[in-house]
């Protein structure tokens, strides 16, 4: 049977890394994928990992119809035997529902990659409608640790280094060159706002964390 999967995780847990992965098994075995991807870092129609890998994708733009994609696709003899989509989070709710009619109506595998929560610890609403709707929900098992060690399980926005709670839902963080960057947190320092930056400055002047006031 055709599923729908969501492989689910915080930033850094090797998400594109592992459906880049899937991909290169099954082409291995002759399989043909349509990759779908949004704002991926390495530019629009890219899927790439932080290991350095990266192959075409298409970029699902929201007015694009991902079902009717596919059936296109199909209908002009193209071959597609399953799907792929990264940064599943920033697809449109109704784009998630056209992945489930993909795996009920062409019986074709989706898996579907993505952060379920944004820096303010919200689903973002993508992620939202594949828990609704996903067959399997699995948890990606490469874990990304915090600074502190502990395990990271959420993702945070900062602005020069300092962590923020508030703004846009998606602002793709340019993490080389810009000021807005992301960085996964374990909870407890998600809720003290305590980056690594942070706590590197609370613990260069250790009689007192810093204060902001005013
Ligand atoms: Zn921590």
């Amino acid at each position: 049977m055709p599923e729908l999967v969501f492989f689910s995780g915080t930033m850094d847990c090797g998400k594109s890394t592992l459906a880049l992965q899937i991909a290169h098994n099954r082409s291995a075995r002759g399989l043909q994928s349509v990759i779908f991807t949004r704002d991926d870092r390495a530019g629009e129609g890219k899927l790439s990992s932080r290991l350095g890998l990266v192959t075409e994708a298409v970029e699902a733009t929201p007015e694009l119809d991902l079902y009717g994609f596919v059936v296109e696709r199909l209908s002009r003899g193209g071959k597609v035997d399953y799907i792929v989509v990264d940064e599943a989070q920033f697809l449109v709710t109704e784009q998630i529902d056209q992945l489930a009619r993909i795996v009920d109506d062409l019986d074709l595998d989706v898996f579907a990659f993505g952060i379920t929560t944004d820096f303010r610890t919200r689903l973002f609403p993508g992620s939202q409608r594949l828990i609704e709707l996903a067959d399997r929900v699995e948890t990606l098992q490469v874990e990304a640790m915090c600074w502190c060690g502990a395990r990271a399980t959420h993702n945070a926005r900062t602005v020069g280094g300092e962590m923020v709670v508030e703004g846009e839902q998606v602002v793709v963080g340019d993490v080389g060159a810009g000021i807005v960057g992301y960085e996964v947190l374990c909870r407890r320092h998600h809720r003290k706002r305590m980056t690594s930056a942070t706590a590197r400055a609370a613990a260069l002047s250790p009689d007192v964390l810093p204060v902001t006031s005013g």
